[in-house]
């Protein structure tokens, strides 16, 4: 089963970078799927593609079977389905106590009170972050404002979950906690997707392997047929 498309994808930023050329792609429910490639491939604007905070200059994203449409309540309906975390928490991270951050986007869903406290107990349980609930995310640790940023979009209980960069910039300990924290959301059923440069994590980790160069897509597959000719 197919969650989400990509057809013939073109994005020109406004300053006249072309940073996606002719994207075609399918993402099977349920899989995890790493995006592969070197900086400036054009793997984050592809993402802001799929929960439509980009649209394409040209061609269409399909979600669940769905030309994505730009009104504001079909936006709505999407982001309530397809989370990203972004590369950077402190671009993601504004309210000012950890629990206050990660209850923003239930409460915004007009969720009742117990279910959004249920939900946030629950993402901060699965990062474990539940000690820090309290605690300003200003003065947080890079690490913390990380698993923050993910039990932000884990309380929004999304079918796709997409990660931009997740563990760069983490030490190999917290690296694992992590993946392992993706396998979890995998089994769950979710859709899970994230980008690297690394290339053994997306081997070891990912059931699908798309590699992203110049805005295009410039190889496709399992692990094993990838990496084979390496
Ligand atoms: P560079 O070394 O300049 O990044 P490469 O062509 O070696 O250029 O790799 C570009 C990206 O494609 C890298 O992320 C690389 O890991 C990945 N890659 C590795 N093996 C393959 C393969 N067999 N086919 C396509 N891409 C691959
Ligand atoms: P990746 O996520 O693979 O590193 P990006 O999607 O961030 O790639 O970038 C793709 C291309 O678009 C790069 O050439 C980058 O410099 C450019 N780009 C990204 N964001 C912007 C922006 N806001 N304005 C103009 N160009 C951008």
């Amino acid at each position: 089963e197919i969650i989400m498309e990509a057809r013939d994808v073109v994005h020109q930023y406004p300053d006249g970078t072309r940073a996606l050329n002719n994207i075609t792609l399918s993402l099977e429910k349920g899989k995890k799927i790493a995006f592969l490639g070197p900086n400036g491939a054009g793997k984050s604007t592809l993402f802001l593609h799929f929960n439509g905070i980009l649209k394409p200059a040209r061609g269409k994203i399909i979600f669940r079977g769905r030309e994505i449409r730009y009104d504001h309540s079909s936006l709505t309906e999407l982001r309530k389905n397809v989370g990203i975390v972004f590369q950077d928490p402190e671009i993601q991270l504004f309210s000012a106590s950890v629990y206050q951050e990660i209850s923003f986007g239930p409460l915004n869903m007009g969720l009742s009170r117990e279910e959004v406290r249920r939900r946030v107990d629950r993402a901060m349980e699965i990062t474990g972050v539940t000690g820090l609930k309290n605690k300003a995310t200003h003065y947080l640790s890079y690490g913390q404002k990380k698993r923050v940023s993910i039990a932000d979009i884990l309380a929004m209980n999304p079918q796709v979950i997409i990660f931009d960069e997740p563990t760069s910039g983490l030490d190999p300990k917290l690296t694992g906690q992590i993946m392992e924290l993706f396998d979890g959301f995998s089994r769950e059923g979710k859709t899970v997707i994230l980008s690297t440069h690394d290339v053994n994590a997306a081997y070891s980790w990912a059931d699908h392997v798309i590699v992203i160069k110049d805005g295009s897509v410039a190889g496709e597959g399992e692990p094993e047929d990838i990496f084979q000719d390496d």
